[in-house]
């Protein structure tokens, strides 16, 4: 009996001890468990205010001129990425769009230029980039020393190196910053820029591009990237013409115009004039023959830069007998009353429209 008891008491002692064992056990899981959560949420927490802190020492005073179909997006996108942003067109209805995304109003070129660290300008060719720079009323006069000019318009590489000898003479830093992408690409902030200037005004300015775009390449020196972007547009307009072609082929062919996108985007036919911009409705979205050929990029801007790329080439001795085709026949579709159309629109003057 005895010996029972005592087995009794034995056992229970050993299963209290268990319990206590096991309830320890469970203690100290949960609290390795809390100290993991706990060290993991200060880590976030610690990364938040570190990127916090990047992103207030990286926002910036900017002036932005031209606000347009690329600039107008740009501008919206800089005051999304925390900078503060005034801005001046000469269209009151663009420049109501870019106050109601957030940006402050500038009256004059020279407002928008005063008190700034840069000065962004996207307009519509050299002429206008030099006389916003040039004069008493101009960017350069404006701006405070050190202010960085950033001209991502399309120009001639000569008026992009006046540009930049302008403002450095007067104490500023330059960068020509032509862009690609079209205007989708200005909406969702994933531009390329390609760049020239010195290493100093690159550094400077690139901060400032990575608001507006996800590509962002040193191209070389002042006149640099606008020399990259009249031969990229060059393949543009060139290309845009032969998938135009193409599908006008297909079509006499009786062959389906998703057939040929879907089997050529994945054949050597492949290019960005298909996959993501192509002339005809239908297989992409949100290419302008969706919205009846709206620009996007109007004719006359891809005659400009097509222009552009053979007076390079004449002075150069480039042989580019494509380029000047393309070129003639965007003047022929421009002539014929289609300037402000879409450039993609060529495909309809390919099927006999006019
Ligand atoms: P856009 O005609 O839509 O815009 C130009 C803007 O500049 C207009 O709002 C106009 O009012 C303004 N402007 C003209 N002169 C001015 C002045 N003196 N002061 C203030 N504002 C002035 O042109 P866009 O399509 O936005 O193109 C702008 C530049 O970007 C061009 O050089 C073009 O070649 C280049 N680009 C355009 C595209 C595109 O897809 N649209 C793509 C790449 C590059």
């Amino acid at each position: 009996m005895r010996r029972n008891g005592s087995m009794a008491i034995l056992g229970r002692l050993i299963r209290a001890k268990f319990r206590s064992i096991s309830n320890c056990f469970h203690q100290t899981k949960n609290l390795i468990f809390r100290m993991h959560w706990a060290a993991k949420r200060f880590l976030k927490l610690k990364q938040r205010s570190r990127r916090g802190w990047q992103r207030r020492l990286q926002m910036a005073n900017i002036g932005f001129i031209g606000l347009g179909n690329m600039g107008g997006p740009m501008a919206a996108n800089l005051v999304k990425a925390g900078h503060a942003v005034k801005v001046f067109d000469l269209s009151a209805d663009a420049v109501a769009k870019a106050i109601e995304a957030g940006a402050g109003k500038a009256a004059t070129i020279a407002e928008a230029a005063s008190g700034v660290d840069f000065v962004v300008t996207v307009l519509p060719a050299g002429k206008h980039v030099l006389s916003v720079y040039e004069g008493a009323d101009g960017v350069i006069a404006n701006a405070k020393p050190g202010t960085v000019l950033i001209d991502s318009s399309t120009i001639e590489v000569d008026a992009a190196r006046k540009a930049s000898e302008l403002a450095r003479a007067a104490g500023l830093g330059a960068v020509d910053a032509p862009i690609s992408g079209g205007t989708a690409g200005a909406a969702a902030g994933t531009l390329t820029f390609m760049v020239g200037g010195s290493d100093a005004d690159f550094a400077s300015a690139k901060p400032i591009l990575e608001g507006m775009g996800s590509n962002i390449i040193h191209a070389g020196d002042s006149g640099a990237g606008q020399a990259v972007k009249i031969c990229n547009n060059m393949v543009l307009g060139v290309s845009m013409i032969a998938v135009s072609e193409a599908f006008m082929l297909a079509k006499r062919l009786g062959l389906d115009a998703q057939k040929l996108f879907d089997i050529s985007s994945k054949a050597s036919g492949q290019c960005w004039s298909l996959t993501s911009y192509c002339p005809v409705p239908g297989p992409v979205p949100t290419s302008p023959a969706n919205r009846d050929y709206q620009p996007g990029f109007a004719v006359d801007m891809m005659l400009k830069d097509l222009k552009l790329a053979q007076q390079a080439a004449a002075s150069s001795g480039a042989t580019t007998p494509m380029g000047a085709l393309a070129e003639s026949l965007y003047a022929l579709y421009s002539n014929s009353g289609n300037g402000g159309m879409d450039f993609s629109a060529i495909v309809k003057m390919l099927d006999g429209e006019k």
